[in-house]
């Protein structure tokens, strides 16, 4: 992977970036999303930042090399500290990254928010998280995706601010996604399969315990049941 070549993953968070965007992409180890988007001029201005020096120094490397320099800038900061008032960010990417650490960086100072920039989050695990925050703090999903690359599952949550009430999820739609759980394409399949099979290991180790565990295994029948009825019911 490069600016000119993104993975599908990235490829697939770069669509969602509107033209002419004003963005700040978090944990930005080589820039290769800002880049990739200013080169196809898509962008207006970028923030590339990244809270460890090495990556930070990568995502300057790729920036000088590119002679993006007028219009992608690297900063070295934790989360959104990275960005200013004067940088006037419309939209935020936060890829790679487990949920609670995205929710933990969106929740840390609200005034980074104040200008209610779109957000494409891509949390690696604990999507449930982000979708809580999301309909806490009066962002509302336009869209979610979901692809498999590389014998990974990703997950690409698309969101806008709107005043007025809330967004109200299901349980059920928290922990799957409301526009995934509806698509049910085959890469959401083929994850929801494998947590049922990974559950049924779970019980199939437990059964040979001298004393079977009643309660927990009842507890995993009833998830796996959950799963299959959301999949095929
Ligand atoms: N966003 C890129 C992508 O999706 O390919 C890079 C993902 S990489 C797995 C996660 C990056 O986030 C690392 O470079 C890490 O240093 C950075 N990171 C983690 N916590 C951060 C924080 N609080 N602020 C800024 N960057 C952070």
């Amino acid at each position: 992977m490069d600016a000119h070549n993104l993975s599908q993953r990235l490829l697939t968070v770069a669509s969602f970036v509107e033209e002419g965007a004003r963005l700040a992409d978090i944990g930005s180890d080589h820039a290769y999303l800002p880049a990739y988007l200013a080169l196809n001029g898509k962008l207006s201005y970028a923030v590339a930042g990244e809270v460890v020096k090495g990556p930070y120094e990568n995502a300057q490397h790729v920036i000088r090399k590119e002679g993006l320099e007028n219009q992608v800038v690297a900063r070295l900061a934790d989360g959104l500290a990275a960005i200013t008032e004067a940088d006037e960010i419309d939209t935020i990417t936060i890829c790679g990254m487990g949920g609670p650490l995205i929710v933990d960086i969106l929740s840390r100072d609200p005034s980074k928010l104040a200008r209610h920039p779109r957000l494409i989050l891509q949390p690696n695990v604990g999507e449930s998280s982000v979708r809580q925050w999301l309909c806490q703090n009066n962002y509302h999903l336009e869209n979610e995706v979901i692809l498999s690359e590389d014998k990974h599952t990703y997950e690409i949550l698309v969101a806008n601010y709107q005043s007025g009430p809330q967004m109200v999820l299901t349980a059920q739609e928290l922990k799957y996604g409301p526009y995934l759980m509806t698509e049910k394409n085959s890469a959401f399949v083929a994850k929801w399969q494998a947590k049922i099979t990974k559950l049924q290991k779970v019980q199939a180790q437990l059964q040979k315990a001298k004393e079977v565990p009643t309660i927990k295994m009842a507890a995993l029948t009833s998830e796996i049941e959950e799963i299959e009825a959301m999949l095929y019911g």
